[in-house]
This record gives C-alpha cells, sequence and structure tokens, in this order.
C-alpha cells in the first residue's frame, strides 16, 4: 500500500516535509513527488558565493533560542559550519536626519528597560524623553482580543520613541507597518506583561533579570553557516532528489479533489496522489487548491505580502568613508531614502572572509510600498548607490553588485491573524490528506518553517498508520 504524495512548493518549508517523509520510506511506503515554480529550490532562501565570500540574498541567520533549524543542521551534518556572529562587533546604528546614533543601551525587542540611558540620545526631544515615564503611570490598555502592535506601545511611550526607535527596529522582522501587525502574534509577551503589571518596562526588566546570563547561553542571539545558508537546501535536495521525483520549473496549477484523493495538474501533466503538502504562499494556496471553501479561500488571499529586494555589494576596503564599527543599521520612515536597513556582513559575522573586500548589504521594501518591484535591476542599483552615498559617505562604484528581487516576499501578521489561523486549522482539519504549511501560519523565521514542517509529516505518517483504509497506489517511477 503506498501513499504518492505531492509536495507543491520547493522552499525550506517543502523541502522539509519532503525530506521527513523519505527519510520515513523504508518504514512507510510513500512516493513523494515535489513541484517547483522556479529552476532552483530553496525559495526565499539564496546565497551568493560568486565573489568567493557570502552574500545571502534571504535569510542570513537563525535565532539559536528557536533550535529547529540547527538541529536540522547538524542531523544533516553541517554542524561544522555553524557560525556565531563577531564577538568584537555589537549592536546597530540608527540612520536619523542624516546621522547614524546608537540604538540607546537596554532596549530589548522595542522596549526600552533603561529610561536613563535614552536621556542623552538625539533621537528624542525633549518632550519625548519625557513622554516615556508615562509608562510608569498610565493604566493598563484594554484589549479585547487583539489590537496593533503600535497601538500599545504608541499609549505606553509616545508616538517619538515608536518611530524613531521601536518601529524601525521591530518593522525588521516583518518587512511590516507596526500600526497593523498584531499585538497578539508578534509580541505575545507585551500581552502577559500588561496582565502583570501597569509599566512595560518595569515588566521587560524583570524579564530580562529572569533570563540566564549571556556567558551561560554561550554568545550572541543568531547564528550562519559558514558557506551560506543555502547550503542546507543543497543538502536537502540531494537527499530528497536521490529517492524522490523533483519536478523543477513547473508550477503546480490547480489541485482537485479533496477527499480519499486528488488529482495535481501542472504544467503539462496530471498526477493523483493520496495527500498533498501544499507549501507555498498563502495566496497561492488559495488560488491552486480549488477544493478549498470560500471563506478558507478569503482569509488565505487576504494575508497580505510585502515585496522586497536585497542588494548585495562588495567594495573594495578603500571605498569606506569609514570604519564599520556595528553590525548595521535600521532607517526609519520618513528619513527621505527608500533603504530601510542595511548590514555590514564583515563586522556582524566571523566569516573567513578577504580582509581587502567589504561585503554590504542593503534591504528596500515595506508592507505599504507596492510599487518597489515596478523599478529595474538597474534601477534599484542606482538607488541603492544614491543612498550608500548619502548614509555612509561611500561615492565609489562596488566591485560587484547583485539585486535579489523577493516579490511578495514577506506575510504580514496584521491583527486578527490568530483567528484567522484558527480557522485554517478547523477547514485544514476537515479535509483528509492535506496539509497547509509555510511562513504565512505561526513564525516566518526558518526554524518555524521547519518546525511547522516537521509537524505536518509527522502527522501525515501518524494518520497513514492509524488509517485502515490506505490508498492503493500503482507507483509511478
Ligand atoms: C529578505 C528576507 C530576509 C529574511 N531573513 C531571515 C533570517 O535572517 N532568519 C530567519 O529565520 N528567517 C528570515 N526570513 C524569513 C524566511 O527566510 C522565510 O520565511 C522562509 O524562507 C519561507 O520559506 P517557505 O518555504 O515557507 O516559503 P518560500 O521560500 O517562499 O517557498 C515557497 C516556494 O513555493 C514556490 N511556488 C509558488 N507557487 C508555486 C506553484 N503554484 N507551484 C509550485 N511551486 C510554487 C515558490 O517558487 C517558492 O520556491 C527572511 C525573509 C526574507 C524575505
Amino acid at each position: 500500500m503506498t501513499r504518492r504524495v505531492a509536495i507543491l512548493g520547493g522552499g525550506i518549508s517543502g523541502l522539509v516535509a519532503a525530506y521527513r517523509l523519505v527519510s520515513a520510506s523504508h518504514t512507510e511506503p510513500v512516493e513523494v513527488v515535489l513541484y517547483e515554480a522556479d529552476q532552483r529550490l530553496g525559495g526565499i532562501i539564496q546565497s551568493d558565493l560568486s565573489q568567493g565570500l557570502v552574500l545571502e540574498g534571504g535569510p542570513d541567520s537563525f535565532l539559536k533560542r528557536k533550535p529547529e533549524a540547527l538541529e536540522l543542521v547538524r542531523e544533516l551534518g553541517l554542524g561544522d559550519q555553524i557560525m556565531g556572529t563577531n564577538p568584537h562587533t555589537h549592536g546597530a546604528y540608527i540612520f536619523h536626519r542624516g546621522h547614524f546614533h546608537d540604538i540607546p543601551p537596554g532596549v530589548r525587542a522595542g522596549i526600552p528597560t533603561r529610561l536613563n540611558a535614552l536621556w542623552t540620545t538625539e533621537l528624542l526631544a525633549l518632550g519625548e524623553k519625557v513622554r516615556l515615564w508615562g509608562d510608569l503611570v498610565l493604566p493598563p490598555r484594554p484589549i479585547l482580543d487583539d489590537l496593533s502592535l503600535g497601538s500599545l506601545l504608541r499609549y505606553r511611550f509616545g508616538d517619538g520613541y515608536v518611530d524613531r526607535i521601536a518601529a524601525p527596529i521591530l518593522a525588521g522582522i516583518y518587512a511590516g507597518d507596526i500600526d497593523r501587525l498584531s499585538l497578539r502574534v508578534t509580541a505575545p509577551q507585551l500581552l502577559d506583561y500588561q496582565s502583570r503589571g501597569i509599566s512595560l518596562i518595569r515588566e521587560a526588566q524583570r524579564a530580562l533579570k529572569a533570563q540566564p546570563s549571556k556567558g551561560s547561553s554561550g554568545g550572541g542571539m543568531f547564528v550562519s553557516l559558514t558557506s551560506g545558508i543555502e547550503s542546507l537546501v543543497t543538502r536537502l535536495a540531494k537527499i530528497i532528489s536521490e529517492a524522490a521525483t523533483v519536478h523543477l520549473g513547473e508550477p503546480v496549477i490547480r489541485v482537485t479533489g479533496g477527499r480519499g484523493g486528488y488529482m495535481v495538474h501542472s504544467d503539462g501533466r496530471t498526477l493523483e496522489v493520496t495527500d498533498v503538502v501544499a507549501a507555498l504562499p498563502a495566496f497561492q494556496a488559495a488560488r491552486v487548491l480549488t477544493f478549498l471553501d470560500e471563506s478558507t479561500k478569503k482569509i488565505l488571499t487576504d494575508i497580505p505580502y510585502a515585496d522586497l529586494a536585497v542588494v548585495g555589494a562588495v567594495y573594495d576596503e578603500s571605498a569606506m568613508g569609514r570604519e564599520l564599527s556595528a553590525t548595521g543599521f535600521v532607517v526609519p520612515r520618513g528619513e527621505g531614502i527608500d533603504m530601510t536597513a542595511g548590514t555590514w556582513i564583515r563586522a556582524k559575522w566571523d566569516y573567513p572572509d578577504r580582509a581587502d573586500l567589504v561585503p554590504i548589504r542593503a534591504f528596500f521594501g515595506r508592507a505599504d510600498q507596492p510599487d518597489l518591484l515596478k523599478d529595474s535591476d538597474n534601477e534599484i542599483l542606482a538607488k541603492f548607490r544614491r543612498e550608500m552615498g548619502y548614509v555612509m559617505g561611500v561615492t565609489e562604484a562596488p566591485r560587484f553588485a547583485r539585486v535579489f528581487r523577493i516579490p511578495q516576499g514577506m506575510p504580514q501578521y496584521l491583527v486578527g491573524h490568530q483567528e484567522a489561523m484558527r480557522h485554517l486549522r478547523n477547514a485544514q482539519a476537515a479535509i483528509p490528506g492535506l496539509k497547509m504549511i509555510g511562513a504565512y501560519w505561526d513564525g516566518v523565521g526558518v526554524s518555524d518553517c521547519i518546525r511547522h514542517a516537521n509537524k505536518a509529516a509527522s502527522e501525515l505518517l501518524t494518520d497513514w498508520s492509524g488509517s485502515p483504509n490506505q490508498a492503493a497506489l500503482p507507483r509511478s517511477r
């Protein structure tokens, strides 16, 4: 009795689901067929090694606190590639009115924990600094179900602090507008703080004291891979392609069926399968899974995605006008430039890189900037060079520069997201043999995607072993 599973999408979510299923194929008779619209696997994960150093087009790090990515890296035998952040560099800057300013010490996940340290920052006017003390006395904000992260922070700390310090730091994770992002999903700890005391500052201080010291957790919060995050994709792809069928450059157009079997229609072929793992962006899942009911499709299509572009560039050391003494910078809205952040790669990571070259990556795109990718690569590069001149005083052309275009790359967890996901979970549970996974559910990080894919594969395997009526299919290869 063989199960045949179609995996739709070959980003990290689809690859991990495929890997888990082919790994189980010695105990469970399972045939895996993976469809990827692009000519390459990995989705958003992409590392350019062409210049003899690592330029990441997508993720450049794994958060140590979420272990799934590192566990997978070790499981796949890539543990020797794990690399920490550069121990000699700390912190990042906020670029405001033509200058870099230190992020005030003690700001943790957007919450100030050392009010005195904010007293000296030039990022805030005197009145904005005084307003921060409001947090110590204002009553808790009533929250019925959910509200935006921005509205709670604005209420407690005022607009100046939010616009110039909290928002650029927090928005970096979701490329989002914090005045629309769900508090319940993106910062559930703040709901917890609110329920325990009046002041977010005091509760954040308490949480910080309760954390183990940096020494015992082994240094920085992030790690990367010396030969690029894409080496994880390459290793997964090798294992999968030995045991499964992989169709590259073959978008799935629609999937029909829904009860006791599915037909997968892709460009040029139709395949009958017993199970479907849709590891697609939400709007694609809504389009392709034709059997979903209209309210489920609407939830999926209502999840907005931000268009992004990352520029990876390599400069000669001599072109740099300044010492790169932090990991990079973030740019608040309203500074007159489109760049939202920059990473000084050599300062952030401990790569065994060439010392005479300075690799940099710059981010463009926010949730409310729909026209970003109408520009050609050349136009984006011209903007990058102009803004590098303004921000860093670099006027020389880079030796190498590349634009990674990421259309609809980052799902936005808007207010009410948790409720929407509850609906999706219920809808999915009523459709046997269907798993929908990906960054739009429970976390955008690579580890979140891996955790979700692990869970989906393990649930399918459990369902099959408990299922009295397994479908028998002829082997297709
Ligand atoms: C610029 C950027 C930086 C990031 N940095 C970090 C970081 O440092 N750390 C971190 O943990 N996370 C980071 N993330 C988040 C993380 O990289 C992503 O959330 C994750 O890689 C998403 O993986 P996925 O497989 O769910 O989706 P995707 O990578 O989007 O994969 C979906 C795949 O489906 C394919 N597809 C679409 N339609 C079809 C179809 N009809 N048929 C077949 N295939 C189809 C697509 O081509 C794509 O390959 C970052 C994201 C971005 C955009």
